[in-house]
């Protein structure tokens, strides 16, 4: 199977090649059809599966460029991870001139707020930076149409739980949400039931 199958655009399609990402992996195989019909999933996949394509390609294709506001969240555990996840969906994005932005601590806030100030279709970031950009009015979620919780388990053992949770409380139940996580403890899968949609699709 190729990446044509899914029904891709041209622009992301492209981007792929560029990348070199030739075939599916598994998980992309499964997620990518999903998602692109906005459908909820649960995912129990390791780092190493491809799990940020997965969830970066439906998320490029859904963004619309000529919206300010932002239109997609990606929840991560570490400034790596965020940064990683930035330059990834940079990448798939790039001929479609998707702008994203990486929010997270021990860095300037003031850098962050004048970059949301600028076009961001996609916000990623740490659990604790992402809440203060809200709870401030630098970032603005009424637009936000999908979200992703990257190495879930991971947030969780990091204690950012709480933090996770008032974050979603404040976006537009309308929504698609995309969870990720290597094991699923029970505290996930209750996360998992609140959050998500009953029709969610478990992939593992
Ligand atoms: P991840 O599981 O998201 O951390 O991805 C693991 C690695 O696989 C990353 O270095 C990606 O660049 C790479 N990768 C993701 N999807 C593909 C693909 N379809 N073909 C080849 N490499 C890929």
């Amino acid at each position: 199977q190729s990446f044509e199958t899914f029904g891709l655009s041209p622009e992301i399609v492209k981007a792929l090649t560029r990348l070199r990402y030739f075939k599916p992996t598994a998980v992309q195989e499964t997620v990518i059809p999903l998602a692109l019909e906005r459908q909820d999933v649960l995912v129990e996949s390791q780092t190493g599966s491809g799990k940020t394509v997965a969830f970066g390609i439906p998320l490029c294709e859904q963004v619309e460029w000529e919206e300010n506001k932002p239109q997609a969240l990606i929840l991560v555990p570490t400034r790596e991870l965020a940064l990683q996840v930035k330059n990834d969906l940079m990448n798939i994005g790039r001929l479609k001139r998707i702008k994203v932005t990486a929010v997270f601590g021990k860095a300037s806030f003031k850098t962050q707020k004048s970059e949301l100030k600028q076009k961001s279709h996609i916000v990623v970031g740490t659990p604790g930076r992402m809440l203060e950009h809200l709870r401030e009015g630098t970032l603005v979620v009424d637009e936000v149409s999908s979200l992703v919780l990257d190495e879930a388990d991971e947030m969780l053992n990091m204690g950012f739980i709480d933090q996770v949770e008032d974050i979603i409380e404040h976006l537009p139940t309308e929504r698609q949400t995309m969870l990720f996580s290597a094991t699923m403890p029970p505290k996930i899968e209750e996360l998992a039931s609140f959050y998500m949609s009953p029709d969610r699709a478990s992939v593992k």
